[in-house]
């Protein structure tokens, strides 16, 4: 049974497990670098040693640094979090060498969920349908050519390591072709250290729709319901909703169905998510598996009841799950917005620094995942996800107008974030109908709504400062009469 658990990550997702961790009376070992001395992840665990430089190279990527806090801690398990070690096969394979508990699936399926076109090969086997496109990794330009020119243009490049939307290329004739080969390979060798490419058909108007799915170590799987996650930027996610307004309940049983049957494909462990492309006439089609804890993982925490951290733990702990499909149950709607740390206007560049006052929102079914707190700083070094802000609803229209009071009790003073652009997608009636699409932002033309709303509020903003000056004067003007007034009397009296 796993009694101490090293959390290899930082930032709102080393919080999150502490606190299950915490919960269940489990130990928590925390690691940070010279960037994180005043994390609350640090102070919060049980236990927390340095491991290095601000570089995630230098530090939270140091597998050795980290396997030897693990021995040295008695830690018996890890939990890798997402990002960083949490994919890498490597790092689980020197887990298990060293009977350290990861808590996720095996290095072997880890491996073949990592390899996009492996995983797409096992999905074909088991029936899943996949994207169309090439048959294997291409060799050249010359053949991604053909491929290119038999399934039609446009088509994606995509290197088969890529991941958080990095390695992927839309192209549009021969010539982008070869432009994109160089900078997709170059992409993926900086992201990772290696590239494969792969092409796909580039699916237009389409929905990204994703299924948590868990499989004990006995073999025995469900589906924990879908997630929509169209809104995006940079093929990165920006809003995720649970349940979707396209699946029905005969869908979510159909496609829920495959998952379990992709999970036993690939034969997964824990917990994990498999993503999927709709298309506008309803079909879906298999992308990958992300072989972690998701990140937009507490709406469905939301819709479920379960605490999924708990659920990973027991899994790791070799129980079986304690439920069937038929138990699950789905309650109410919820809706996450990811609270980055950029500049809109920008395009979105990573906007950093200390944050000297924050207010964090409350209230009825808000939830809100940080690591902010007054006189906490975002760091250059790591990603832009400042906090995850999660509403829940009986009614879609409940949890909407849930986040838009919650965006509006959100106050982050330092630095520029994606709030204002929430509050203007959230009240677009594009987003109110449910319309979504991967290229909903262009699509709606999202960033010049925001403009204008923007100029709204200052023009609203200056129209309330004139009221307000017309009242005072007002108010002066009948001062100063009463004044006069007062006086003449008095020089009436006198007189
Ligand atoms: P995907 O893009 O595969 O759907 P997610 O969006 O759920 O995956 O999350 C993965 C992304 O999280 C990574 O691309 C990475 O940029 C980011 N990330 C990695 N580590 C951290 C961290 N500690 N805190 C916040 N974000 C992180
Ligand atoms: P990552 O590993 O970076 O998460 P994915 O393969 O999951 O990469 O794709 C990320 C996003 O890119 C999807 O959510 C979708 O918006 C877009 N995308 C991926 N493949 C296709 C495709 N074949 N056609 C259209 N859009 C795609
Ligand atoms: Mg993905």
């Amino acid at each position: 049974m796993i009694e101490k658990v090293l959390i290899a990550n930082r930032g709102e997702i080393a919080l999150r497990v502490i606190r299950t961790c915490q919960a269940l009376g489990i130990q928590t070992v925390a690691v940070y670098s010279d960037e994180d001395y005043n994390s609350l992840h640090v102070k919060k665990a049980t236990e927390a040693y340095h491991i290095g430089e601000a570089a995630p190279a230098k530090s939270y990527l140091n597998q050795e640094k980290i396997l030897e806090v693990m021995l040295s801690s008695g830690a018996d398990a890890v939990h890798p979090g997402y990002g960083f070690l949490s994919e890498n096969d490597e790092f689980a394979d020197l887990c298990e060498k060293n009977k350290i508990n990861f808590i996720g699936p095996t290095s072997a399926s880890m491996n073949l969920c990592g390899d996009k076109m492996e995983c797409k090969a096992a999905m074909l086997k088991a029936n899943v349908p996949t994207v169309p496109g090439s048959p294997g990794l291409v060799k050249d330009v010359e053949e991604s050519e053909k491929i290119a020119n038999d399934i039609g243009y446009p088509v994606l490049l995509k290197s088969v390591y890529g991941g958080g939307g990095r390695g992927i290329r839309l192209v549009n004739n021969d010539t982008e072709l070869h432009q994109a080969f160089e900078s997709v390979t170059g992409e993926s060798i900086a992201a990772v250290g290696k590239s494969a490419i792969i092409v796909e058909k580039f699916l237009q108007k389409t929905r990204h729709i994703e299924y948590q799915m868990a499989r004990d170590k006995h073999g025995n799987a469900v589906h924990l319901f879908e997630r929509e996650c169209s809104i995006q930027r940079r093929n990165q996610k920006l809003i995720e909703q649970t349940p979707s307004p396209v699946v029905d309940s005969e869908t979510r049983e159909r496609i829920g169905d495959l998952v379990v049957k992709a999970s036993e494909a690939v034969d997964y462990t824990n917990l994990g998510t498999a993503e999927f492309l709709r298309s506008d006439d309803g079909e879906f089609y298999f992308i990958e598996i992300n072989a972690r804890l998701q990140v937009e993982h507490p709406i469905t925490e939301m819709v479920s009841g379960l605490d999924l951290v708990k659920l990973q733990i027991d899994i790791a702990n070799g129980e079986p799950l304690p439920f069937k499909q038929s138990d699950l149950k789905m309650n109410g709607y919820a809706i996450e917005c990811r609270i980055n740390a950029e500049d809109t206007f920008l395009d979105f560049a990573p906007s950093t620094g200390p944050v000297p006052d924050v207010t964090i929102p409350a209230g009825p079914s808000v939830r809100c995942d940080t690591y902010l707190y007054p006189g906490s700083t975002v760091s250059p070094f790591y990603d832009s996800l400042m906090a995850k802000l999660c509403t829940w609803g009986q009614t879609f229209e409940e949890s909407r107008t849930r986040m838009l009071t919650a965006l509006d009790d959100f106050y982050i003073e330092g630095v520029e974030t994606s709030i204002p652009l929430y509050k203007t997608i959230l009240q677009s009636k594009e987003y109110k109908s449910g319309q979504l699409s991967t290229d909903f932002l262009k699509r709606y033309g999202m960033i010049e709504k925001l403009e204008q709303d923007l100029k709204d509020e200052k023009s609203e903003k200056s129209k309330a400062a004139i009221a307000a000056a017309i009242i005072h004067s007002e108010y002066f003007k009948s001062l100063v009469q009463n004044r006069q007034q007062n006086n003449s009397n008095w020089k009436n009296r006198m007189s």
